[in-house]
């Protein structure tokens, strides 16, 4: 029977996305694992660009931003130690790929988008696949979601200038915040623990490349295009 590229489903690129690119960098998180196995990323990518999507860099999504590259999303999403039962706010939704990947390893997650356009488009996929647990708002979620809050993890997918104490703030007690910090071009990943009411425990994850957060607690506005 002949396939074609609309009933697709990528499943032969997806494995050999997870076996060369983040099971053989060190990614061990088997719920993780599954999770990038099952989300069909190349929905979330234009037409165009789907024969790419399981490959190993960041692709555009429209408005000068970016879909992160897979083991990004795999290295995060680890650093976040979900077991199911946790509510996730995700602050970048772009491509909603990201949120996709959380979606199957807790029980709720709530993503923040500035560009109306990549809201909408994410939505539709969300729609299209079945991810009833996503809930959306478009926003400056640079200032998190306070009325939605505490939160049993928090991740940013764009670079921030510095860890946001508001953030921070919006964490249970025992909470994680993954986020980019840095310049507008080379951040460091960031995992902040909530260890009690005011003890936070921060740690370096690597050095990495995002497009920039931009809002009350980010950068003040977009820069000439990078990736
Ligand atoms: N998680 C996304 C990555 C998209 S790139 C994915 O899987 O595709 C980062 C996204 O953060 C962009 O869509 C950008 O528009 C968004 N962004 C930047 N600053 C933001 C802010 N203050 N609030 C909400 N979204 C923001």
């Amino acid at each position: 029977m002949s396939e074609g590229l609309a009933v697709k489903d990528f499943l032969k690129e997806r494995r050999r996305m997870v076996e060369e690119q983040l099971k053989a960098r060190g990614i061990g998180d088997e719920r993780v694992l599954e999770a990038m196995l099952a989300v069909p990323r190349h929905m979330f990518v234009e037409e165009a660009l789907r024969s790419q999507a399981y490959n190993d860099f960041p692709l555009p999504i429209g408005e000068g931003q970016t879909i992160s590259q897979p083991y990004s999303v795999a290295l995060m999403t680890e650093a976040l130690q979900l077991q199911g039962e946790e509510t996730v706010l995700e602050i970048g939704t772009g491509s909603g790929y990201q949120s996709a990947v959380l979606s199957r390893l807790a029980k709720q997650v709530l993503t923040v988008e500035r560009f109306p356009r990549l809201a909408r488009k994410a939505r539709m996929v969300f729609d299209a696949c079945a991810y009833t647990n996503i809930m959306m708002r478009v926003g400056d979620g640079s200032v998190g979601w306070e009325e939605k809050a505490p939160f049993d993890a928090i991740m940013v997918t764009a670079g921030a200038p510095v860890v946001i104490e508001s953030l921070k703030q919006q964490l249970v007690p025992g909470g994680r915040l993954v986020m980019p910090v840095g310049s507008f071009r080379q951040q460091v990943l960031k995992r902040i623990v909530r260890e009690g009411a005011a003890r936070f425990h921060e740690e370096n994850l690597g050095a990495c490349h995002f497009v920039p957060l931009v809002g009350h607690y980010g950068w003040r506005e977009t820069p000439a295009r990078s990736c």
